[in-house]
């Protein structure tokens, strides 16, 4: 286990030593940014209840779900690549399944991919993916061993423009299937828009983190998207407080 100032040193915030007048002056730029993404976390649809699957064609979309529902993994990703459901598939690159090991006994959502992602086919390869990276190596964790890692959408929004409830509901089954298929211990959402999506509420992050939440058995837990914490490098020590949580949760025996 990593000391604390090795964990810090990692996530780059050591050591953050600012001259008074500095740090004054830097305050409410922090308190801002800190505000912007609970605020941020408000509904922007009228979605209820974890993954929601809402649309104009109720009777298409079921036939869809159920026709996902029962795909194996590599069905699962053959059937994204060709997905048109909904109007990101004129505008995508690749298509961006996820990664990791399907056996993980962690799998974080995140929101969409962006451009790095686009261009690769790999969740969180651009700057948050490294810090997201760095994070999961504090507690002893990685993408190349024990975490999956999987976005609410599988296709990125133009010009990063959050996702819209539409595109959230047609990519909702294709997680679902995903999380069925790897049977996570935890669930680690980062954002407002995986946050929503896996536990259906509408609170701000700063109220849901440390919170507990389930989904289909899954326990889940919430924290700040990494690219938020780029913004706002003084939060990433609430982050790592996060990681160690679900970590001292997700490591406690069952009983
Ligand atoms: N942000 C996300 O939420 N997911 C990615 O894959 C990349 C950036």
């Amino acid at each position: 286990m990593p000391t604390r100032d090795e964990v810090l040193e990692e996530l780059g915030l050591q050591p953050v030593f600012l001259p008074k007048k500095a740090a004054t002056k830097s305050a409410p730029k922090v308190q801002k940014a800190a505000q912007s993404e609970d605020l941020a976390a408000k509904p922007r649809s009228t979605q209820k209840g974890a993954i929601a699957v809402a649309s104009a064609n109720p009777a298409v979309d079921d036939a869809r779900a159920k026709r996902i529902s029962s795909l194996s993994w590599d069905e699962l990703v053959a059937d994204i690549a060709q997905c048109t459901a909904c109007k990101l598939c004129a505008t995508r690159g690749k298509t961006v399944p996820g990664e990791g090991a399907r056996d993980a006994s962690w799998m974080l959502v995140g929101e969409a991919p962006g451009a790095d992602e686009d261009a690769s086919g790999q969740p969180f390869v651009g700057r948050s993916g490294k810090l997201l990276d760095s994070m999961f190596r504090s507690v002893g964790r990685s993408r190349e061993t024990n975490v999956l890692i999987v976005n609410t959408l599988k296709c990125r929004p133009p010009e990063n423009r959050n996702p819209e409830p539409d595109e959230l509901a047609a990519c909702a089954p294709y997680l679902k299937r995903q999380i069925a298929l790897a049977k996570p211990k935890l669930l680690l959402t980062v954002g407002k828009f995986a946050a929503m999506t896996i536990t259906g509420s509408d609170e701000a992050i700063g109220a849901m983190r440390g919170k507990s939440y389930v989904y289909e058995g899954i326990p889940v837990r919430v924290t700040y998207h990494p690219s938020y914490l780029l913004r706002s490098p003084l939060e990433k020590a609430k982050a790592w407080d996060d990681l160690l949580a679900a970590k001292k949760f997700s490591d406690a025996p069952l009983g």
